[in-house]
C-alpha cells in the first residue's frame, strides 16, 4: 500500500511531535513551518549565556508531555523546583504550605483559614470533575471555603498550575484537575529548545521532510465533497497531501479555509490565556536561599529556574518573573514585576547582565471556560465536516493544558491516521 501523504502546518512542540510520530508510523510526511525558526513558543533565545525561554516553562511530569517525548526516545534532563519556596503578600515572604507542618506553622493564614484549608485540601481527591464543567473557578472556591485568606492560597496555586488569572471564566474542571493532579515539573536544562531540537531530530530520522520560511497560505480541497487534497504555499506552489494537520492557533485554521464559518466560529469563541514576562540574567544571587515566590495578594511569581537546570553561565542565576493576566485582571506593569524581585532577592539591580519583558505572551489560545464546558468544550482533534484534516495545538481535545494539550492531541492524530500505533493509554479529564 502507498503511505499517505500527510502535510504538517506548524514546526511548534505540536507540529513536530504530530510529525514524528507519523513518520515512525509510516505515512510520508512534509511539515511547513512560516518561520525561519522550530520551535513556535518553545523556543529559547541565549542572550549573554542565559537561556531565556519564551516566559518560564516548566514541562509537566506524569502526564501526555512525558508520554509522548517517552515514546519517540527523548529524555529531558533537569531539575525540580521546590526548595527555597515561598508566598509573597504585602510585599513580603511568608512560609509556602507544603505539608501539615508548614501550614499549621505559616504567617500567611490565620488558624480558622488553615483549618479549611486543611479540610478542603484532604477531600480534593474525591472531587467528582465532571459537574465542574460549567462552574467558574470563583464559584466553586467560594462554595468550598469562606475564609479570605484560604480563598486567596487556593487561587495563587490554581494560577501556578493553570497559567491563568482569569478564575471568573475558567471552568473549574480544570483547576480542580489541576490540584488533584499536584503535577511536579521538570526545569529543561538548557531551556525548550533542547526539547525542540530532539524532536526535529526524531521527526528527521522517521524521514519527515521540514520546510521552513514556508507560510502555508490555504488546506486545499477536492472538488467533489469537502475532503482536503493538500495545502498552497504562500508563494503559490500545491502540495498534494491525503491528510492536512494543522499544528497552529484557532485563527490560523479559521484562515486557511476562509469559507468554512464552523472553523470561524471556534476562532471567535476562543478566550487565550496570556501573560507578561520579565526575564533576567543575574551575574549573582543575592540571597540564594531564596528560589521562589507566589503572589496570594495578586497574580505574581517569581523563580530562580536555573537553580535546579542549566540556564546560566557559571555563578550566575536565571529568574523568570512574571504576571498572569487575565481579561479582568491588572494591567500588565514591568514596574511590579520588578516589586516581586525586590520582595524575592532585595538588591538584585546590581547583578543585572540580561533581562528581557514582554508585555504580552500568548501562554494558550483557549481558556477552557465555564461557559464553553471546560475541557471538552475545546474543539475536538478530528474537523468532523472535513474529511482529512485535523487540529493540534494548546486548545485542541479533552486532555492537559499548555503544551500538554498539544502533546496529547498530537499523539491523538498519530492514532487516527496511523492505526494500531502504540501509544500508552491516556487520562482525559471529565470522563
Ligand atoms: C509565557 C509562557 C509560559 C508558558 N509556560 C508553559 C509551561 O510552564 N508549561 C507548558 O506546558 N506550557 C507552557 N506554555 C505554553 C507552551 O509554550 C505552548 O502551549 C506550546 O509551546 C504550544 O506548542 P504548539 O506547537 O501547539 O504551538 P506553537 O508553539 O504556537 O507553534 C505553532 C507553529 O505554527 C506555525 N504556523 C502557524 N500557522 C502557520 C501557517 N499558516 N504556515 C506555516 N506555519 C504556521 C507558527 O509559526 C508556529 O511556529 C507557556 C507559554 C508561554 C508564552
Amino acid at each position: 500500500m502507498k503511505a499517505p501523504r500527510v502535510a504538517v502546518i506548524g514546526g511548534g512542540l505540536g507540529g513536530l511531535s504530530a510529525a514524528a510520530l507519523l513518520a515512525r508510523g509510516g505515512c510520508a510526511v512534509t511539515l511547513f513551518e512560516r518561520s525561519k525558526h522550530l520551535g513556535g513558543r518553545g523556543q529559547t533565545s541565549d542572550v549573554e549565556g542565559f537561556r531565556f525561554n519564551l516566559g518560564a516553562h516548566a514541562l509537566y511530569q506524569g502526564g501526555a508531555g512525558m508520554r509522548v517525548l517517552g515514546e519517540l526516545g527523548v529524555k529531558p534532563a533537569g531539575g525540580m523546583p521546590g526548595a527555597g519556596s515561598y508566598l509573597l503578600s504585602g510585599g513580603r515572604l511568608h512560609t509556602m504550605p507544603r505539608g501539615l507542618v508548614s501550614l499549621l506553622t505559616t504567617d500567611a493564614l490565620g488558624l480558622p483559614g488553615k483549618l479549611e484549608l486543611a479540610k478542603l485540601l484532604a477531600g480534593l481527591g474525591r472531587v467528582d470533575l465532571a459537574p465542574l464543567a460549567n462552574i467558574t473557578t470563583r464559584d466553586w472556591v467560594e462554595q468550598h471555603l469562606s475564609n479570605a485568606d484560604a480563598r486567596a492560597f487556593i487561587l495563587a496555586l490554581v494560577r501556578v498550575m493553570t497559567y491563568c488569572a482569569d478564575v471568573d471564566a475558567m471552568s473549574a474542571q480544570s483547576a480542580v484537575a489541576q490540584l488533584q493532579a499536584k503535577p511536579a515539573v521538570l526545569y529543561v536544562d538548557g531551556g525548550w529548545s533542547t526539547l525542540v531540537s530532539e524532536l526535529e531530530t526524531r521527526a528527521r530520522d522517521a524521514g519527515t521532510r521540514l520546510e521552513l520560511s514556508a507560510r502555508v497560505s490555504a488546506v486545499l480541497l477536492a472538488d467533489t465533497g469537502a475532503r482536503v487534497r493538500g495545502v498552497r504555499l504562500a508563494d503559490g506552489t500545491e502540495h498534494a497531501a491525503d491528510a492536512v494537520v494543522v499544528a497552529g492557533g484557532p485563527g490560523d485554521i479559521a484562515a486557511l479555509l476562509p469559507a468554512d464559518a464552523l472553523l470561524a466560529h471556534d476562532a471567535a469563541r476562543a478566550v487565550p490565556v496570556m501573560a507578561a514576562t520579565l526575564e533576567l540574567g543575574l551575574s549573582r544571587l543575592p540571597r540564594p536561599d531564596a528560589l521562589f515566590a507566589l503572589g496570594t495578594d495578586g497574580p505574581w511569581y517569581a523563580s530562580v529556574h536555573s537553580a535546579v537546570a542549566k540556564l546560566a553561565p557559571e555563578g550566575g542565576a536565571m529568574v523568570h518573573v512574571m504576571q498572569y493576566l487575565g481579561g479582568r485582571g491588572p494591567e500588565a506593569s514591568e514596574a511590579r514585576l520588578e516589586e516581586v524581585m525586590d520582595a524575592l532577592q532585595p538588591g538584585w539591580r546590581t547583578s543585572v547582565v540580561a533581562r528581557r519583558y514582554r508585555p504580552s505572551l500568548l501562554v494558550s489560545h483557549w481558556l477552557p471556560t465555564a461557559e464553553t464546558g471546560g475541557l471538552r468544550g475545546r474543539p475536538s482533534v478530528e474537523v468532523p465536516h472535513v474529511p482529512g484534516l485535523y487540529r493540534v495545538g494548546d486548545w485542541v481535545g479533552p486532555e492537559g493544558l499548555l503544551a500538554e494539550a498539544s502533546f496529547a492531541s498530537a499523539e491523538s492524530v498519530a492514532r487516527a491516521l496511523v492505526p494500531g500505533q502504540q501509544v500508552a493509554s491516556r487520562r482525559a479529564v471529565g470522563r
